[in-house]
């Protein structure tokens, strides 16, 4: 029972830290390390989580702050 819930949540992270590696491609962030990642999002100062820096190594901006940019983006 547990063990289909752990391969279940496991998965879904997963399949979240590839969505957000492809994002860190697209962005052309690849070849940045976690230590290039900011601790603090440049727009808004929240602060950005370290499964967020480590999924998008020189991160720079939180979750909400990088979709307005993609939207403006577009
Ligand atoms: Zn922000």
């Amino acid at each position: 029972m547990t063990d289909i819930v752990d391969r279940a949540a496991e998965r879904e992270e997963e399949m979240l830290s590839d969505a957000l590696a492809e994002q860190a491609r697209r962005a052309g962030l690849s070849g940045k390390t976690l230590e290039d990642s900011a601790l603090n999002c440049g727009e808004c100062e929240a602060p950005i989580p370290l499964a967020r820096r480590k999924a998008v190594p020189g991160v720079q901006t939180c979750v909400a702050c990088q979709e307005q940019i993609e939207r403006a983006m577009r």
